[in-house]
């Protein structure tokens, strides 16, 4: 269950790692979208290709609306067509779309192919990448369909967050953020901290049945505010917001102090993130956080804080909380 993870600032030290973990001579199929193969499937192949694998490339559109069962079908027929096995491997390269859906591919066809991802955003890096879960989006559902599948090998080149566009960067910070507060490393922790810390908590709890839920920190009201705006605001730009809440409902319950909360706010916006929005139906909001994928008998659940590297969970935040608490980021 446990993947080796190597991180670098280059691809050079790629081929030791898939010697480690017995890659080669195999067939190798590198799935990737669009946009990152052009950047980095060169260095990728030719690391697979040193130990003499026979390589085979995949290319998906950028974006989440690849994150289908179509997507994976396609994938399907491609492993099938060149024959794969189950010694054989997938190696996701790019960003946590690609990971998605090359990993859930991987896990699902002949019952599991060897995987290993390459992540090259930093939210893949520090959050999808670690932890095993595959999924892709169905009828409209955010990752309804999917499987638990951890890579055999993790290998991130840090240097490849050189040409991230500005919006993923903020949008991985949130993630970061998130982590630091969560495990106690400040506002800014190293990417190496967030992963231990993500693989730390994974090892706990493989099957997300508890305390992997303070992972969720940011994300009941950032999950509800996501669906709010239909998707049109980014993912860690919600979490960012949901995190404020969260905080400013820790505060008005006594557990941190309110200046938490400010800094918190400042942080973010150094990062490129809002740290108001525009809610004209704040009651629509605590309605969909009832309908979040987290809840549980019922009761909503909140990862509240009673100081960094002190998360709770939480089920008894009450509507009038959520609602308090969404004045703190309403425009
Ligand atoms: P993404 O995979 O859509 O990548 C964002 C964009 O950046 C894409 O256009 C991509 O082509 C581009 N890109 C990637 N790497 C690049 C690079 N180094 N340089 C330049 N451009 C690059 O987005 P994401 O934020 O990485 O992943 C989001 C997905 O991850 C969501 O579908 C989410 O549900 C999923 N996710 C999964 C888990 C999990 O545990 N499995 C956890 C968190 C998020
Ligand atoms: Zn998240």
């Amino acid at each position: 269950m446990s993947s080796v993870v190597i991180i670098k600032d280059s691809f050079d030290e790629l081929p030791k790692a898939l010697a480690f973990i017995a890659a080669s001579h195999r067939k190798v199929c590198i799935v990737t979208d669009e946009n990152v193969s052009k950047l980095y499937a060169e260095p990728v192949i030719s690391s697979v290709e040193a130990l003499e694998n026979h390589t085979f490339i995949y290319e998906i559109k950028p974006g989440e609306s690849s994150k289908n069962p179509e997507t994976v079908h396609c994938i399907y027929d491609f492993l099938i067509e060149n024959r794969f096995n189950r010694d054989d491997y997938v190696i996701a390269l790019g960003g946590g779309v690609v990971g998605d859906v090359a990993g859930f591919a991987a896990s699902t066809f002949k019952r599991g192919l060897h995987f290993i991802q390459v992540p090259t955003t930093l939210l893949a890096m520090i959050d999808s990448s670690i932890g095993g879960k595959t999924g892709v989006n169905y009828h409209g559902l955010k990752n309804v369909i999917g499987s638990f599948c951890f890579p055999k090998l993790i290998y991130i080149n840090k240097n490849v967050l050189s040409s991230l566009p500005e919006v993923e960067r903020a949008n991985g910070m949130a993630e970061l953020i998130k982590t630091g507060i969560l495990s106690s490393n400040g506002f800014n922790p190293e990417i190496e901290k967030c992963i231990d810390f993500k693989k730390l908590i994974t090892a706990e709890d493989p099957d997300d049945e508890h305390k992997r839920h303070i992972l969720n920190f940011g994300h009941t009201i950032g999950h509800a505010l996501e669906e709010y705006y239909g998707y049109a605001q980014k993912h860690g730009q919600c979490v960012a917001l949901g995190m404020i809440c969260a905080l400013d409902i820790s505060a008005s319950r006594g557990w941190i102090s309110s200046e938490l909360v400010d800094e918190l706010r400042d942080v973010l916006a150094q990062n490129g993130l809002k740290t108001c929005i525009r809610i004209p139906d704040p009651l629509k909001i605590s309605e969909l956080c009832h309908s979040d994928k987290k809840i549980q008998n019922n009761r909503i659940q909140f990862i509240l804080l009673k100081g960094m590297g002190n998360p709770v969970i939480a089920e008894d935040v009450t509507d009038e909380e959520i609602l308090k608490s969404l004045e703190a980021i309403n425009e």
